[in-house]
């Protein structure tokens, strides 16, 4: 299982996505997806292996140019498309994926199904995007709804998320792997180097309880609060 996301690579971004996801095949995997957003919010996501959500991409125009993509290894509900991540919100502005668990689940989603939520999968995940989509419906910004939406949640994660409309991709970490790679003109994020070293050697790992944001020109590393926190950059030795 693994994330990717990047930002800044314009009509690459999907071949760069799914690059990134190859490259963390090695971690094992059931099912695959990427959404890719800045417009229109688009999500493709298969079960099986990484040539079956090829093909389900194969003829398809997804044309963002942020975007975000997964490979799952289930732990809640079978390896199926509905469960494979991306997961949406209802009003499917808001994509997320995810790799760990989300202990408390169970009481989010009574919560969220209690107040008119409707779910379309059985994963511990699907949670996330819901609880995004009530903080934006409330009025934070994305920045700040993604980190609200993550302090309800107890387990392990390392998430990224990103939402129609916006350019940026959000990311945060309690307990799984993230990685953040910054290029001359594009930014990236995965669970493990392999994923960007093509692309660039210069890394930031994210900490448990750390939040990043990238954008096309900016990366940031926050508290739970917003508040920066100074990183220093690592350059990774070892050649793709
Ligand atoms: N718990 C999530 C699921 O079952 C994520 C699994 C993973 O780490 O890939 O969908």
């Amino acid at each position: 299982c693994g994330i990717v996301g990047c930002v800044g690579r314009g009509e690459e971004t999907l071949s760069t996505l799914v690059h990134g996801l190859s490259k963390l095949e090695y971690r094992g995997y059931d099912s695959a997806g990427v959404a890719l957003a800045d417009g229109d919010l688009d999500v493709v996501k298969r079960a099986g292996e990484l040539d079956d959500l090829r093909a389900a991409l194969d003829g398809d125009s997804l044309s963002g140019r942020v975007g975000i993509g997964h490979t799952r290894w289930s732990t809640h509900g079978p390896p199926t498309d509905a469960n494979a991540h991306p997961h949406r919100d209802c009003t499917e502005r808001v994509a997320v994926v995810h790799n760990g668990i989300i202990e408390n689940y169970e009481d989010l989603k009574a919560d969220l199904l209690e107040a008119g939520h409707e779910f379309r999968s059985d994963t511990d995940t699907e949670v996330v995007p819901h609880l995004v989509e009530d903080r934006l419906a409330a009025g934070d910004d994305p920045e700040a709804a993604v980190r609200a939406a993550v302090s309800r949640l107890e387990g392990s994660y390392a998430i990224a998320v990103v939402v129609a409309g916006d350019d940026r991709v959000f990311a945060a970490r309690e307990d799984s792997p993230l990685v953040l790679g910054l290029g001359d003109d594009a930014y990236y994020l995965a669970s493990d180097v392999p994923a960007f070293r093509e692309f660039t050697d210069r890394v930031v790992y994210l900490e448990d309880g750390e939040f990043a944001v990238i954008s096309a020109d900016e990366w940031r590393v926050t508290d739970d609060e917003g508040r920066r926190i100074d990183r220093d950059v690592d350059t990774v030795e070892w050649s793709p």
